[in-house]
């Protein structure tokens, strides 16, 4: 037997991990219902028409061949314009760079950041790939908490306690997930101050950035004066376009203190040649293109995030923060006597009422005794999943 590398073997991805138990109950014929993945490609959400017919054209016009490994310079500009109109930043095409999708740009960056040992603050609980991607480079994810009852908000007290010597960055995912957190503006302002006290970097996910329900996004990257901000984001969330696999990020350095690690970065980005082209046609539209698409599905979200937010708070044994930006809801299990763990309870709701979520320890130890629900589907759908959990746990509780 050939051994694999321990880094590798050490990787877990809890959302596609709960997958393969609910493919057994399927294979025996029986209909899953499955709220798990956050792609809304699988439901009534596609990419905006301008953006399917710029990509057709690039390919059909000959646009298929390597690109620069920082992205076409066109790409670039349309994301300093993008940027400008959202967040009001000062950069440059030079400050961008175009990655395939936020997940390589998190590589990219993690890779030019750490060093073994190192470690870099991220919210507990969060999407695996910072737990996961931090520790495959051979650092440490140091997880802060994030107060519940403060909808989700970051406990700027536990991320300062949390700073070491060994501590290379601060990273921020706004609106959020799993929580569906969207951050207050003072809060985005104390991250800052926090970071501008330690000489750390913030690095900013905005792949949710336009999908708030209440309140508006604000962006470390729009009010920085000092602290160096890398700013991620992507087609596929706003855009609806998940399965195109294209992101960017970009600098925002007023004093210059990442030139080093810019130039770490960009190696790592040579090697790896380039994002595809193709789809950079679409991004450019996307970006410069209109938005009015994204009030129509923002209509059906809402419905759907009010519609089970609604059914959870009539639902025994949870307890729910409303989510304020994203598609997710992530409850509370109050009722714990009956399980092991949030796992143990997942598989038991998937066994019993056919409903697929992912256990909320899967996001990190703030996540224990909860569990993330997906709810970008229609509102038929999630009734029913909603009706089959109720009845299992008033099952369970009686
Ligand atoms: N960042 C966050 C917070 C996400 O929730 C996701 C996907 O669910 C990603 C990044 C992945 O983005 P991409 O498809 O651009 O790799």
């Amino acid at each position: 037997m050939i051994r694999p590398s321990e880094r590798a073997m050490g990787v877990e991805y809890a959302i596609r991990d709960v997958v393969l138990p609910a493919r057994e109950l399927e294979k025996k014929g029986i209909k899953v219902i499955r709220l798990n993945i956050g792609d809304p490609g699988k439901y009534d959400f596609q990419p905006p028409e301008h953006m399917q017919e710029a990509y057709c054209r690039a390919i059909k016009e000959g646009h298929n061949y390597y690109g620069p490994s920082e992205g076409l310079p066109e790409m670039r500009e349309a994301v300093v314009q993008r940027e400008k109109r959202k967040n009001g930043v000062d950069i440059t095409p030079d400050d961008v760079r175009v990655t395939t999708a936020v997940t390589e740009a998190l590589q990219l960056i993690f890779g030019g950041l750490l060093d073994p040992g190192d470690n870099i603050l991220v919210p507990s609980p969060s999407y695996p790939p910072y737990t996961g991607l931090v520790k495959f480079y051979g650092g440490i994810p140091n997880e802060y908490d994030t107060i519940e009852e403060n909808g989700w908000q970051p406990d700027i007290d536990d991320m300062r306690k949390r700073i070491n010597e060994r501590t290379k960055a601060i990273a921020v995912i706004n609106p959020n997930n799993p929580t569906g957190a969207l951050y207050e503006k003072k809060t985005v302002k104390a991250i800052l101050d926090l970071a501008g006290e330690y000489d750390l970097p913030v690095i900013s996910d905005e792949i949710y950035d336009l999908m708030t329900y209440e309140g508006k996004h604000v962006s470390p990257g729009s009010l920085t004066k000092d602290v160096p901000v890398i700013v991620m984001n992507g087609l596929s969330k706003v855009y609806f376009a998940t399965g195109w696999r294209l992101g960017y990020f970009y600098y925002v350095d007023p004093e210059d203190k990442l030139s080093e690690v810019r130039e770490a970065i960009d190696k790592l980005m040579r090697i790896r040649i380039c994002p595809s082209t193709p789809a950079q046609f679409a991004a450019i539209a996307g970006l410069t293109g209109p938005m009015d698409y994204l009030e129509e599905y923002m209509k059906k979200l809402r419905e759907r995030r009010d519609y089970i937010y609604k059914r959870l708070t009539e639902i025994p044994g949870v307890s729910t923060q409303k989510p304020q930006g994203a598609f997710y809801i992530f409850p509370r299990i109050e009722e714990r006597s009956k399980w092991k763990s949030d796992k143990e309870f997942v598989l038991d709701v998937l066994h019993e009422a056919h409903v697929l979520f992912v256990h909320g320890s899967g996001f990190g130890r703030a996540g224990e005794w909860h569990f993330r629900i997906v709810f970008l589907p229609p509102v038929e759908i999630l009734e029913e999943a909603m009706s089959r959990f109720e009845e299992f746990m008033r099952k369970r509780l009686s």
